[in-house]
């Protein structure tokens, strides 16, 4: 049996806000339940996740409090854009924190707009009511100017927390690179001040390894799921990767790697965690940070199986690795440049790069239909849906499109609509 561990001194030392807090320790238990501990024919491997997610203001933390009182450093970021590889090369250990449930929204309106998408509410209600010991830990917050929203909040978080911006250009041109490349450089120096430290040729060749090896475990876990019956449930294959965001790079690696084997094994021996005629589907669209589980869990319990996610929570974050072989600092730098600026966020202009990813997504995962989720407010994702429609549709591929936030109040209403959706791909299929 294990043992409890009270971690009530920790948190009070990170200046945690213990009434809200334990308000927040309590929901989330329930709702990993809800959606998690009520599927049948997971996984053995996804135990690692249950554990993870039972610890996850505790363990974890406190292996980042250790890894400060050894003279390391924590730092935050909220977008994939920031070059984790440069962070782990310096000694520091990145941490994803996006927020993915509502909180502390009575505060968080009285600054911004109540029509700001969720994600941004979210990030800043986790700060004012201090209910996050991962941004309470974070030395530095790393944000990029991607959308107006997360920008215009980036001043105010600065107000509450240290941080540094990384301006990102929003067009793929030549010059555009040039520009993004000069903030990798920024990027390191404002590291180097944080850490003391130096980017070394073999400090940044073995961080990029390590994280193109989480990056590998991933996308292994996730070829498995082409296969028919689809080996594992599309929410724990997202919480895979949001749990990549912050757990120790080794340590997850290899549990992915174990949980890849498993699912291996199940394709060669045909077993599934859906009936092999469930219908199929990718989603895409914002990220969904944890714990924002709603519409996979509404799609799985509706019947169907998510068996891709073309979004930052999903494929954007594995599909491409950093080359390996520069011989210099500069040259990795370049390379981690070439690899960053290669995401396709629907803040870019043009992105068709995003639906050519969908379509080719679409046929390897041998998806029914596509379920484009926007967070509400989320003007980049919202307007693209429109282009991704129009493409799926050219191409024979029914769209189911959702906006929705974080609450749980069009919970009904959206199975309905995905029930219809499911129903609509049986029909076409026979
Ligand atoms: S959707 Fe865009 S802004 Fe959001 S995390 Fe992804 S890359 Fe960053
Ligand atoms: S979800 Fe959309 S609006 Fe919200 S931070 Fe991301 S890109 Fe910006």
């Amino acid at each position: 049996m294990t043992e409890t561990v009270d971690y009530t001194g920790m948190w009070t030392d990170l200046g945690i806000n213990l009434p809200a807090h334990c308000a927040l320790l309590n929901a989330i238990p329930k709702m990993y339940a809800d959606a998690y501990l009520t599927q049948d024919a997971r996984p053995e491997g996804m135990k690692y996740f249950d554990f993870v997610l039972s610890e996850i203001h505790g363990l974890r933390i406190q292996e980042l409090v250790d890894h400060k009182l050894a003279g390391g450093k924590v730092v935050g970021t909220f977008c994939l854009y920031v070059p984790e590889e440069i962070i782990r090369a310096l000694g520091g250990v990145a941490v994803g924190l996006c927020a993915g449930a509502e909180w502390g929204y009575n505060e968080v309106e009285r600054v911004l707009p109540r029509n700001t998408c969720a994600l941004i509410k979210s990030f800043m209600g986790f700060k004012m009511d201090r209910v996050c010991p991962y941004v309470e830990s974070a030395d530095l917050i790393v944000g990029e100017t991607t959308c107006d929203g997360k920008k215009k909040a980036y001043e105010l978080f600065s107000e509450m927390a240290p941080m540094h911006v990384m301006e990102l250009p929003q067009m793929k041109r030549p010059e555009d690179r040039t520009l993004w490349r000069s903030e990798i450089d920024r990027l390191v120096t404002r590291l180097e001040e944080l850490t003391g430290n130096k980017l070394t040729v073999e400090g940044l060749r073995n961080a990029i390894r390590e994280v193109n090896g989480k990056r590998r475990a991933l996308q292994r876990l996730n070829a498995a799921r082409a296969a028919s019956p689809a080996p594992i449930s599309g929410k724990d294959a997202l919480l895979a990767v949001q749990v990549a965001f912050y757990d120790d790079v080794p340590r997850f690696t290899q549990m992915v790697n174990a949980i890849a084997d498993e699912l291996e094994a199940r394709v060669r021996d045909g077993v599934g965690v859906a009936s092999a005629d469930a219908p199929r589907i990718l989603v895409t669209g914002s990220p969904m940070a944890i714990p924002n589980w709603k519409v996979h869990d509404i799609v799985e319990k509706a019947g169907g199986v998510v068996v891709a996610e073309e979004m930052c929570t999903g494929s954007r974050y594995y599909d491409s690795l950093v080359d390996e072989d520069a011989p210099t600092v500069e040259g990795m730098l370049d390379d981690i440049a070439s690899k960053y600026l290669g995401v396709n966020c629907a803040c870019f202009t043009p992105n068709t790069a995003r639906t050519d990813d969908i379509l080719e997504m679409a046929k390897t995962y041998r998806a029914d239909g596509i379920l484009h989720y926007a967070l509400q407010f989320c003007t980049p994702y919202q307007i693209e849906a429109h282009t991704v429609e129009r493409a799926a549709k050219d191409a024979g591929i029914p769209v189911l499109r959702v906006d929705t936030d974080y609450s749980t109040e069009d919970a009904g209403q959206l199975s309905t609509r995905v029930e219809a959706f499911l129903e609509l791909l049986r029909a076409v299929r026979v």
